[in-house]
């Protein structure tokens, strides 16, 4: 069984046992629909970096797009279905600044959505894949970013480098109480905080 709190690749596809309007539709009732007026300007970070397997596109992680130019794509508009579809985190949630655009932030963050997953965490939340290496996650601007997360979407937030992934929102401590209620013991404000999750996770009746 995977670990509750890491586990390996799988976690960045675009691939996932849901329709595109599933999709779509989980992805704008979470998050939003996109932010008007926000374009993605010189950002092509999902262009390197998602895993896509998709009829009119295929490309491994980490491997740019053969149709990026370096600060656009070649194809648009007339681009394959699924770059007209996935957008990042920072294409849907209005409070996330400029500042917080993949290319400028240096890690790219996502809504993920793993129907099923034997890891609950896995099932929706909030993924962020650096772009240049696990210094990335260092930088003071991503907790601006985990900020917006915790506030306004209430997901779990975990991060993916080298196709390892980690929980980094909630807590340890919280995510074992999450997983176990037992765990919380005499702590009222930890089982509390635990219940919440739950219910936002879906995982009592
Ligand atoms: S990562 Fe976001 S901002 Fe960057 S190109 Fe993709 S959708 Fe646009
Ligand atoms: S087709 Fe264009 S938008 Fe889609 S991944 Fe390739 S470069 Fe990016």
């Amino acid at each position: 069984m995977l670990n509750a709190f890491q586990q390996g690749a799988g976690c960045v596809s675009t691939t996932a046992a849901m329709t595109e309007a599933d999709e779509q539709d989980v992805a704008a009732a979470i998050l939003g629909p996109l932010v008007p007026g926000r374009v993605c300007g010189g950002c092509t970070a999902c262009c390197l970096l998602l895993d896509v397997d998709e009829p009119d596109l295929q490309k491994p992680r980490d491997v740019l797009c053969v149709h990026c130019t370096g600060g656009g794509c070649s194809r648009y508009p007339d681009w394959p279905s699924i770059c007209g579809r996935w957008f990042c985190a920072w294409r849907r949630i209005p409070s996330m600044p400029d500042f917080l655009r993949p290319d400028v932030l240096g890690v790219m963050f996502f809504l993920s959505i793993k129907p099923g997953d034997e890891n609950v965490f896995a099932r929706r939340c909030m993924m962020g894949i650096p772009l240049n290496g696990p210094e990335d996650l260092e930088r003071p601007n991503v907790r601006a970013a985990l900020g917006v997360f915790s506030r306004q979407v209430g997901l779990p937030v975990a991060v993916n480098v080298g196709g390892l992934t980690t929980l980094v929102h909630p807590s340890l401590e919280v995510a074992r109480a999450i997983l176990d209620p037992a765990l919380a013991g005499e702590d009222a404000a930890l089982a509390a905080d635990a219940g919440r999750w739950r219910k936002a996770m879906r995982l009592d009746p």
